[in-house]
Protein backbone atom coordinates (compact mmCIF):
# COMPACT_ATOMS: atom_id res chain seq x y z
CA UNK A 1 0.00 0.00 0.00
CA UNK A 2 1.36 3.66 -1.18
CA UNK A 3 0.60 6.58 0.33
CA UNK A 4 -2.15 7.31 -1.87
CA UNK A 5 -4.10 4.24 -1.11
CA UNK A 6 -3.95 5.17 1.93
CA UNK A 7 -5.68 8.31 1.89
CA UNK A 8 -7.92 6.63 -0.64
CA UNK A 9 -8.72 3.55 1.93
CA UNK A 10 -8.38 5.66 5.04
CA UNK A 11 -9.50 8.78 4.71
CA UNK A 12 -11.77 9.86 1.54
CA UNK A 13 -15.16 9.21 2.96
CA UNK A 14 -18.63 10.30 1.16
CA UNK A 15 -18.09 14.04 2.06
CA UNK A 16 -21.07 15.88 0.76
CA UNK A 17 -22.18 17.91 3.28
CA UNK A 18 -23.58 21.20 2.46
CA UNK A 19 -20.97 24.12 1.32
CA UNK A 20 -17.93 21.66 0.57
CA UNK A 21 -17.52 22.03 -3.67
CA UNK A 22 -14.52 19.43 -2.97
CA UNK A 23 -12.93 17.65 -0.61
CA UNK A 24 -10.19 14.94 -0.43
CA UNK A 25 -8.42 14.31 -4.06
CA UNK A 26 -7.47 17.87 -5.68
CA UNK A 27 -4.54 19.79 -4.83
CA UNK A 28 -6.81 21.73 -2.82
CA UNK A 29 -10.17 21.14 -0.92
CA UNK A 30 -13.32 24.21 -1.98
CA UNK A 31 -15.51 25.41 0.29
CA UNK A 32 -18.23 28.17 0.38
CA UNK A 33 -18.42 30.84 2.85
CA UNK A 34 -21.99 32.06 2.91
CA UNK A 35 -22.79 35.33 2.53
CA UNK A 36 -22.39 37.56 5.64
CA UNK A 37 -20.16 35.02 7.52
CA UNK A 38 -16.77 35.01 7.95
CA UNK A 39 -13.88 31.73 8.19
CA UNK A 40 -12.48 31.08 11.19
CA UNK A 41 -9.70 28.74 11.53
CA UNK A 42 -7.35 27.48 13.67
CA UNK A 43 -4.56 24.82 13.93
CA UNK A 44 -3.73 21.83 17.04
CA UNK A 45 -0.69 19.70 16.79
CA UNK A 46 -0.75 16.79 19.50
CA UNK A 47 1.98 14.47 20.11
CA UNK A 48 2.50 11.18 21.79
CA UNK A 49 3.28 11.26 25.55
CA UNK A 50 2.88 15.37 25.64
CA UNK A 51 -0.75 15.54 24.46
CA UNK A 52 -2.25 11.75 24.63
CA UNK A 53 -0.50 8.31 25.84
CA UNK A 54 1.50 6.44 22.60
CA UNK A 55 -0.28 3.17 23.51
CA UNK A 56 -3.95 4.70 23.41
CA UNK A 57 -6.26 3.25 21.63
CA UNK A 58 -6.10 4.75 18.20
CA UNK A 59 -9.56 5.76 17.91
CA UNK A 60 -9.41 7.64 21.06
CA UNK A 61 -6.68 9.79 19.93
CA UNK A 62 -8.21 10.36 16.87
CA UNK A 63 -11.01 11.56 18.73
CA UNK A 64 -9.14 13.27 21.26
CA UNK A 65 -7.75 15.46 18.55
CA UNK A 66 -10.07 16.06 16.44
CA UNK A 67 -12.74 17.56 20.34
CA UNK A 68 -9.37 19.59 21.13
CA UNK A 69 -9.38 21.11 18.04
CA UNK A 70 -13.10 21.77 17.82
CA UNK A 71 -13.06 23.56 21.18
CA UNK A 72 -11.68 26.40 19.88
CA UNK A 73 -13.53 27.17 16.82
CA UNK A 74 -16.54 26.65 19.82
CA UNK A 75 -14.83 28.98 21.96
CA UNK A 76 -15.69 31.67 18.77
CA UNK A 77 -19.24 30.72 19.10
CA UNK A 78 -18.42 29.67 14.96
CA UNK A 79 -20.47 26.44 13.39
CA UNK A 80 -17.80 23.86 12.58
CA UNK A 81 -17.69 23.72 8.26
CA UNK A 82 -14.43 20.92 7.87
CA UNK A 83 -11.10 20.34 8.59
CA UNK A 84 -7.92 19.08 7.43
CA UNK A 85 -5.22 16.67 8.79
CA UNK A 86 -1.61 16.53 8.62
CA UNK A 87 -0.95 13.33 9.56
CA UNK A 88 3.19 12.42 10.15
CA UNK A 89 3.34 8.11 10.48
CA UNK A 90 6.54 6.40 11.62
CA UNK A 91 4.92 3.28 9.78
CA UNK A 92 2.23 1.95 7.79
CA UNK A 93 0.21 0.33 10.60
CA UNK A 94 -3.04 -0.76 8.57
CA UNK A 95 -3.98 -2.30 12.52
CA UNK A 96 -3.61 1.85 13.63
CA UNK A 97 -4.89 3.37 10.72
CA UNK A 98 -7.91 1.61 10.65
CA UNK A 99 -8.63 2.56 14.43
CA UNK A 100 -7.59 6.11 14.18
CA UNK A 101 -9.62 6.70 10.64
CA UNK A 102 -12.98 4.85 12.39
CA UNK A 103 -12.79 7.10 14.89
CA UNK A 104 -12.18 10.33 13.25
CA UNK A 105 -14.87 9.55 11.11
CA UNK A 106 -17.12 9.12 13.85
CA UNK A 107 -16.93 12.10 15.81
CA UNK A 108 -16.91 14.30 12.94
CA UNK A 109 -20.12 12.67 11.53
CA UNK A 110 -21.62 13.56 15.10
CA UNK A 111 -20.26 16.86 14.83
CA UNK A 112 -21.33 17.42 11.10
CA UNK A 113 -17.50 18.69 10.44
CA UNK A 114 -16.19 16.86 7.48
CA UNK A 115 -12.23 15.92 6.77
CA UNK A 116 -11.84 17.50 3.29
CA UNK A 117 -8.24 17.22 2.73
CA UNK A 118 -4.73 16.60 4.50
CA UNK A 119 -1.15 15.51 4.16
CA UNK A 120 0.91 11.70 5.19
CA UNK A 121 4.27 11.92 5.56
CA UNK A 122 6.83 9.79 7.27
CA UNK A 123 8.56 10.12 10.29
CA UNK A 124 7.69 10.61 14.31
CA UNK A 125 4.07 10.65 14.95
CA UNK A 126 2.52 14.11 14.75
CA UNK A 127 -0.65 14.52 14.25
CA UNK A 128 -2.27 18.53 13.06
CA UNK A 129 -5.60 19.42 12.57
CA UNK A 130 -6.75 22.83 11.04
CA UNK A 131 -10.62 23.17 12.29
CA UNK A 132 -12.52 25.74 9.88
CA UNK A 133 -15.37 27.29 11.11
CA UNK A 134 -17.93 29.99 10.31
CA UNK A 135 -19.84 32.78 11.99
CA UNK A 136 -21.59 35.98 11.47
CA UNK A 137 -20.01 38.72 10.57
CA UNK A 138 -17.85 40.49 13.33
CA UNK A 139 -19.82 38.78 15.96
CA UNK A 140 -17.56 35.99 16.88
CA UNK A 141 -16.84 35.84 20.95
CA UNK A 142 -13.23 37.02 21.62
CA UNK A 143 -11.02 36.72 24.53
CA UNK A 144 -10.68 41.12 24.33
CA UNK A 145 -14.62 42.12 25.30
CA UNK A 146 -15.09 41.75 29.33
CA UNK A 147 -15.96 45.06 31.27
CA UNK A 148 -15.68 45.61 34.49
CA UNK A 149 -18.78 44.48 36.35
CA UNK A 150 -19.20 41.39 33.77
CA UNK A 151 -20.36 38.13 35.49
CA UNK A 152 -17.97 35.59 35.32
CA UNK A 153 -19.09 31.77 34.00
CA UNK A 154 -17.71 28.07 33.44
CA UNK A 155 -19.65 25.60 31.72
CA UNK A 156 -19.83 21.60 32.83
CA UNK A 157 -17.23 20.88 35.92
CA UNK A 158 -13.45 21.77 35.63
CA UNK A 159 -10.31 19.57 37.04
CA UNK A 160 -11.68 15.76 34.99
CA UNK A 161 -9.36 16.76 32.63
CA UNK A 162 -5.98 16.66 34.77
CA UNK A 163 -7.39 14.24 37.18
CA UNK A 164 -7.96 12.18 33.99
CA UNK A 165 -4.05 12.45 33.84
CA UNK A 166 -3.17 10.71 37.20
CA UNK A 167 -5.86 8.16 37.26
CA UNK A 168 -4.85 7.15 33.49
CA UNK A 169 -0.78 7.22 34.60
CA UNK A 170 -2.34 4.85 37.70
CA UNK A 171 -0.95 7.69 40.44
CA UNK A 172 -4.42 7.52 41.76
CA UNK A 173 -6.11 4.15 41.53
CA UNK A 174 -9.64 4.07 41.32
CA UNK A 175 -12.19 1.27 40.57
CA UNK A 176 -12.99 -0.10 37.06
CA UNK A 177 -16.41 2.55 36.53
CA UNK A 178 -14.24 5.47 37.66
CA UNK A 179 -11.34 4.49 35.26
CA UNK A 180 -13.96 4.45 33.09
CA UNK A 181 -15.15 7.54 33.22
CA UNK A 182 -12.33 9.92 33.35
CA UNK A 183 -10.82 7.87 30.49
CA UNK A 184 -14.15 8.86 28.78
CA UNK A 185 -13.68 12.57 29.98
CA UNK A 186 -9.60 12.85 28.59
CA UNK A 187 -10.43 11.06 25.52
CA UNK A 188 -14.11 12.54 24.44
CA UNK A 189 -13.95 15.85 25.83
CA UNK A 190 -17.34 17.78 24.27
CA UNK A 191 -16.15 20.83 22.78
CA UNK A 192 -19.25 22.85 23.60
CA UNK A 193 -20.55 24.11 19.96
CA UNK A 194 -23.88 24.68 20.55
CA UNK A 195 -23.38 26.15 24.08
CA UNK A 196 -20.71 29.10 21.94
CA UNK A 197 -23.50 29.72 19.04
CA UNK A 198 -25.96 30.48 21.86
CA UNK A 199 -23.22 33.05 23.85
CA UNK A 200 -23.35 35.29 19.89
CA UNK A 201 -24.20 38.46 21.33
CA UNK A 202 -24.56 37.96 24.63
CA UNK A 203 -20.78 36.90 26.00
CA UNK A 204 -18.74 39.67 26.21
CA UNK A 205 -15.68 37.43 26.30
CA UNK A 206 -14.96 34.03 25.70
CA UNK A 207 -11.87 31.67 25.89
CA UNK A 208 -11.95 27.61 26.16
CA UNK A 209 -10.00 26.26 29.12
CA UNK A 210 -7.33 24.13 27.85
CA UNK A 211 -4.84 25.49 29.87
CA UNK A 212 -6.51 25.06 33.19
CA UNK A 213 -9.09 27.91 34.12
CA UNK A 214 -6.79 30.39 36.12
CA UNK A 215 -4.49 30.37 33.27
CA UNK A 216 -7.25 30.96 30.70
CA UNK A 217 -9.17 33.08 32.42
CA UNK A 218 -6.22 34.91 32.59
CA UNK A 219 -5.67 35.64 28.87
CA UNK A 220 -9.43 37.00 28.86
CA UNK A 221 -8.16 39.39 31.72
CA UNK A 222 -5.14 40.27 29.66
CA UNK A 223 -6.88 40.88 26.19
CA UNK A 224 -9.71 42.80 28.02
CA UNK A 225 -7.05 44.86 30.21
CA UNK A 226 -8.95 43.77 33.47
CA UNK A 227 -8.90 41.83 36.59
CA UNK A 228 -11.24 39.24 38.20
CA UNK A 229 -12.59 38.00 41.79
CA UNK A 230 -13.63 34.48 41.70
CA UNK A 231 -15.70 32.22 44.18
CA UNK A 232 -13.25 29.52 44.80
CA UNK A 233 -16.13 27.61 47.06
CA UNK A 234 -18.48 28.24 43.71
CA UNK A 235 -16.04 25.99 41.05
CA UNK A 236 -18.23 23.55 39.71
CA UNK A 237 -16.87 20.19 40.00
CA UNK A 238 -17.77 16.58 39.07
CA UNK A 239 -19.17 13.82 41.64
CA UNK A 240 -16.90 11.84 40.53
CA UNK A 241 -13.74 14.32 40.93
CA UNK A 242 -14.85 15.10 44.56
CA UNK A 243 -15.34 11.31 45.32
CA UNK A 244 -11.41 11.27 44.47
CA UNK A 245 -11.18 12.62 47.94
CA UNK A 246 -7.62 13.81 46.89
CA UNK A 247 -6.13 16.92 48.13
CA UNK A 248 -5.22 18.61 44.47
CA UNK A 249 -8.78 18.34 43.63
CA UNK A 250 -9.27 22.25 43.70
CA UNK A 251 -5.73 22.87 42.54
CA UNK A 252 -6.65 20.55 39.28
CA UNK A 253 -10.28 22.05 38.81
CA UNK A 254 -8.10 25.73 38.59
CA UNK A 255 -4.85 25.05 37.26
CA UNK A 256 -5.07 21.71 35.69
CA UNK A 257 -6.26 22.38 32.04
CA UNK A 258 -7.39 19.41 29.25
CA UNK A 259 -11.15 20.41 30.33
CA UNK A 260 -12.48 21.96 27.07
CA UNK A 261 -15.32 23.89 28.75
CA UNK A 262 -16.05 27.55 28.19
CA UNK A 263 -15.52 30.56 30.27
CA UNK A 264 -17.28 34.08 29.26
CA UNK A 265 -18.20 36.76 30.60
CA UNK A 266 -21.58 38.49 30.25
CA UNK A 267 -23.13 41.84 31.44
CA UNK A 268 -25.06 41.21 34.60
CA UNK A 269 -28.19 42.41 32.28
CA UNK A 270 -27.63 39.18 30.37
CA UNK A 271 -27.56 36.77 33.15
CA UNK A 272 -31.16 35.65 33.09
CA UNK A 273 -30.49 35.29 29.36
CA UNK A 274 -27.44 32.84 30.21
CA UNK A 275 -29.80 30.76 32.54
CA UNK A 276 -32.36 30.56 29.47
CA UNK A 277 -29.59 28.83 27.45
CA UNK A 278 -28.96 26.72 30.54
CA UNK A 279 -32.22 25.18 29.86
CA UNK A 280 -32.30 25.07 26.31
CA UNK A 281 -28.87 23.73 25.64
CA UNK A 282 -28.83 21.41 28.86
CA UNK A 283 -25.07 22.78 29.51
CA UNK A 284 -24.72 23.31 33.50
CA UNK A 285 -23.20 26.96 33.64
CA UNK A 286 -22.05 28.13 37.14
CA UNK A 287 -21.70 31.72 38.11
CA UNK A 288 -17.90 31.65 39.43
CA UNK A 289 -17.07 35.08 39.73
CA UNK A 290 -16.39 39.23 38.57
CA UNK A 291 -14.85 41.11 36.31
CA UNK A 292 -13.25 43.76 38.72
CA UNK A 293 -10.36 46.66 37.44
CA UNK A 294 -6.85 46.19 37.79
CA UNK A 295 -4.92 43.11 36.34
CA UNK A 296 -4.97 40.00 38.95
CA UNK A 297 -7.13 37.37 39.64
CA UNK A 298 -8.49 37.13 43.23
CA UNK A 299 -10.46 35.11 45.06
CA UNK A 300 -13.28 37.30 46.85
CA UNK A 301 -11.28 37.03 50.28
CA UNK A 302 -8.46 38.90 48.38
CA UNK A 303 -6.01 36.16 47.73
CA UNK A 304 -3.76 36.65 44.53
CA UNK A 305 -4.51 33.50 42.94
CA UNK A 306 -1.32 31.80 41.72
CA UNK A 307 -2.10 31.52 37.75
CA UNK A 308 -0.03 28.15 36.76
CA UNK A 309 -1.05 26.99 33.78
CA UNK A 310 0.39 24.49 31.33
CA UNK A 311 3.04 25.96 28.69
CA UNK A 312 5.40 23.85 26.28
CA UNK A 313 8.47 26.33 26.65
P1 LIG B 1 -0.24 17.52 -2.92
O1 LIG B 1 0.99 16.72 -3.17
O2 LIG B 1 -0.81 18.18 -4.13
O3 LIG B 1 -0.13 18.45 -1.76
P2 LIG B 1 -1.18 15.18 -1.65
O4 LIG B 1 -0.63 14.11 -2.52
O5 LIG B 1 -0.45 15.50 -0.40
O6 LIG B 1 -1.38 16.46 -2.52
O7 LIG B 1 -2.66 14.81 -1.26
C1 LIG B 1 -3.57 14.32 -2.20
C2 LIG B 1 -4.98 14.59 -1.69
O8 LIG B 1 -5.21 13.83 -0.52
C3 LIG B 1 -5.23 16.03 -1.33
O9 LIG B 1 -6.56 16.35 -1.65
C4 LIG B 1 -5.03 16.06 0.17
O10 LIG B 1 -5.79 17.09 0.75
C5 LIG B 1 -5.52 14.68 0.56
N1 LIG B 1 -4.85 14.13 1.76
C6 LIG B 1 -3.56 13.78 1.92
N2 LIG B 1 -3.33 13.29 3.15
C7 LIG B 1 -4.51 13.33 3.80
C8 LIG B 1 -4.95 12.97 5.11
N3 LIG B 1 -4.13 12.47 6.03
N4 LIG B 1 -6.22 13.18 5.41
C9 LIG B 1 -7.08 13.70 4.52
N5 LIG B 1 -6.75 14.05 3.28
C10 LIG B 1 -5.49 13.87 2.92
MG1 LIG C 1 -0.53 19.62 -5.37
Amino acid sequence: MGEFDLIEKYFKRDNSYPGVSLAIGDDCAIVDIPEGKQLVFSIDTLLPDVHFFSNADPSDIARRAFCVALSDIAAMGASPLGFTLALTLPELDENWLQGFSDGLHSVAVEYQCPLIGGDTVKGPLTISLQMHGVVDKHRALQRSGAQVGDVIFVSGSLGDGAAALHVLDNSVSVDAPTKQYFNKRYFMPEPQVTLGKSLLGMATACIDISDGFLADLGHICRSSRVGAEIDISAIPMSKALKLLSNQDELAWALCGGDDYQLCFTVPESQVAAVESVMASTGVSLTHVGRIVPGESIRSNDGALLKVNGYQHF
